[in-house]
């Protein structure tokens, strides 16, 4: 433990030196203010005796600058010097920052004791810190772990909600589109029953890691909706882009060729995607659950169509006009 004594009174000085010297501890020495400031910067000692009376600048004003010096979450325990302790000088030193005082001479006793009582109380501190800073990780792993889904890695089921929440209340402030994609892969249960569940899970896991890297914008989500259906969120775009994107989805899960001789829609693993695209409407949030309708009713219609397919909400009311014409 480094220790530095600040004190313009050499006997003084000479003496706690020579004490904590003997109590096995490095001790330096400077002889005003300034300089001792100025070792405080260079050799960050683990604690300060500070004379309150010195010529040009007094202890107050050292300790006040220590503390600026000290970044956030630092601490050094300074103890002050004093030849007399009034209660004025002792309430002014604890609003500087001190944490304690020695009235001179200095007791050999009195200074081991306030020496230890810091050294405990900084090691203290140090033990707290690091137990902050792992309490801090470990809030930060279990808030990424409640958003993101065990088995595929992407945005979970909670992240969705609360995402497409968000996005609709900013993208109605803006008065702009909003897009839903509802994926569904197709024949999964016939996947699953042949080729077993492990293989099963790596397929979601492809699916899942291909519709995350057709996505283009930071704002852009996808997420696992429930079993073996993904759900994306495409602010400030319109249907266009939207059906866009969910070509692009379904081409790039076609295109990762994983076999499926058990699929009535294709030889490999394929999804079907319905899209729904609407402008929110200021502080109309039932409108979110006819998204999601609208949405999962162009899914049905996909399926109904042969699967591998997208199929849009406006493209689903025209079919339906057309059935019952
Ligand atoms: P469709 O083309 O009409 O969507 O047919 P489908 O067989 O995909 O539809 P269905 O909803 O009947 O089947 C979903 C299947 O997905 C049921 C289950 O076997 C499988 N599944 C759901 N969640 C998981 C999962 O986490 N892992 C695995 N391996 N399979 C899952
Ligand atoms: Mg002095
Ligand atoms: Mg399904
Ligand atoms: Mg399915």
């Amino acid at each position: 433990m480094k220790v530095l004594v600040i004190e313009d009174t050499v006997t003084s000085a000479t003496l706690v030196c020579h004490q904590l010297t003997k109590m096995g501890l490095s001790a330096s020495h400077a002889r005003d203010g300034a300089s001792g400031i100025e070792m405080f910067r260079r050799e960050r000692p683990d604690l300060v005796l500070l004379d309150i009376i010195m010529p040009g600048m007094d202890g107050f004003e050292v300790a006040h600058r220590i503390r600026q010096l000290e970044e956030a979450g630092d601490w050094t325990p300074i103890i002050f010097l004093t030849a007399r302790a009034s209660d004025a000088d002792l309430q002014r030193a604890i609003e500087v920052g001190g944490d304690d005082y020695l009235v001179k001479p200095v007791s050999e006793v009195v200074l081991k004791a306030k020496v230890s009582a810091m050294q405990r109380i900084a090691q203290m501190r140090s033990a707290l810190l690091v137990l902050t800073r792992k309490l801090d990780d470990a809030n930060r792993e279990l808030t990424r772990l409640s958003s993101v889904d065990g088995l595929t890695g992407i945005a979970n089921r909670r992240r969705f909600d609360e995402t497409l929440l968000r996005e609709w209340r900013r993208t109605s402030r803006a008065g702009q589109a909003l897009s839903l994609l509802i994926v569904d892969v197709d024949c999964f249960k016939p996947f699953n029953d042949n080729y077993g569940h492990q293989v099963g899970d790596e397929c979601l896991k492809a699916v899942a890691r291909t519709l995350e890297q057709r996505l283009r914008r930071p704002t852009d989500l996808v997420a696992r909706y429930g079993g073996e259906e993904f759900a994306a969120i495409l602010p400030e775009t319109a249907i266009d882009g939207a059906i866009g994107v969910a070509e692009l989805m379904r081409e790039g899960v076609e295109s990762l060729g994983i076999t499926h001789r058990f699929s009535l829609a294709a030889s490999v693993v394929t999804i079907s995607i319905g899209v729904a695209s609407t402008v929110p409407g200021r502080g109309d949030e039932t409108g979110i659950s006819r998204l999601i309708k609208a949405a999962d009713d162009a899914l049905y219609r996909a399926k109904d169509l042969g699967r591998n397919r997208v199929v849009s909400a406006a493209d689903a009311i025209e079919l339906e006009a057309g059935l019952s014409a």
